[in-house]
């Protein structure tokens, strides 16, 4: 068999196997499954950007402005939810991570109950962080949440030097709760 005879039998092959069904399928499938692998992986990393933001300026930065206005004083821990609204025109929005299924007024988020201990947020310390969904709540690493996004969870410190930090499940107890330690 000459080169041009080996060519014409590859090219006629390629037809025939483009052709039928099940190479056509076989392919369309392929590409649907990779841009959900891709579709999938920019869904998580946008949810997880969102919770960020929420965390460090939407709640973090409205906490600090309202520490500043009343002396270093944590907001009640009753109604900070409601404070935040009332007095800062904080978004309800803002207390839900777009990887929770909470529905209606709901806070995704809550202050670490250690604060009102000491009385203040020391910056080294959790001050926020994400939690089962409740509403004025404050808690600590029992009511801590990883299941928003893919076994990770977010705190917040207000340290700008640490910010928002993403932990597994498994490093949870490594996170600094109470402010004296
Ligand atoms: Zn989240």
């Amino acid at each position: 068999m000459t080169n041009e005879e080996q060519t014409k039998l590859v090219q006629k092959e390629s037809k025939r196997l483009w052709k039928s069904r099940g190479f056509k399928w076989i392919i369309i499938v392929t590409i649907i499954l990779l841009a959900g692998i891709v579709f999938s992986h920019v869904r998580y990393q946008a949810r997880l950007i969102i919770c960020r933001i929420n965390l460090e300026y939407g709640i973090g930065s409205s906490m600090n402005i309202y520490m500043s206005d009343y002396d270093d004083q944590l907001p009640l821990p009753g109604k900070w939810n409601d404070l935040l609204i009332e007095y800062y025109d904080v978004s309800e929005s803002v207390f839900q991570c777009p990887g929770s299924q909470s529905e209606g007024k709901m806070s995704d988020y809550s202050i670490n109950k250690h604060l009102y201990e000491v009385g203040l947020w020391k910056g080294d310390c959790v001050g926020l962080f994400e939690s089962k969904p409740g509403w004025n709540q404050i808690g600590d690493v029992e009511i801590f949440t990883t299941c928003n996004h893919r076994n990770n969870g977010g705190c917040y410190n207000k340290s700008s030097f640490s910010g928002v930090q993403f932990v597994e499940q498994e490093n949870v107890n490594g996170i600094k709760w109470k402010p004296e330690e």
